[in-house]
């Protein structure tokens, strides 16, 4: 395999469906939050968009990266919530059986509100 070893591909649209998950998160209580099923929602939703690849150098930090587009923002919104709404609709693993602790953690902060 072809070692690039300073610079890094990067796909900008999972860094926009990332924080568009995070955003939703704040506003909606979903099934689960778990790793898995936060990871299939983020996969779910790339799917559905564009590769937009970037190149950067290794250790180079995007701080702002959220689009200025407001129509792109509700379709990615749009995107995110139909992931979201699939993965709880049928999650990777059993509900009964949450298989991190983050996920109870979670739950009980909620349940504390
Ligand atoms: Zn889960």
């Amino acid at each position: 395999m072809l070692q690039i070893t300073d610079h890094q591909v990067k796909n900008y649209s999972e860094i926009l469906v990332n924080q568009a998950l995070e955003e939703y998160l704040r506003d909606n209580v979903i099934v689960c939050t778990c790793q898995r099923c936060l990871a299939d929602i983020m996969a779910l939703a790339l799917n559905c968009l564009p590769a937009r690849y970037y190149v950067t150098s290794l250790g180079e930090v995007i701080i702002k990266s959220q689009s200025e587009d407001l129509a792109e923002q509700v379709r990615l919104m749009s995107i995110v919530a139909h992931a979201v709404q699939q993965v709880g609709a049928k999650p990777s693993h059993e509900l009964s059986k949450p298989i991190t602790e983050t996920e109870e953690v979670k739950k009980q902060s909620q349940s504390a509100r």
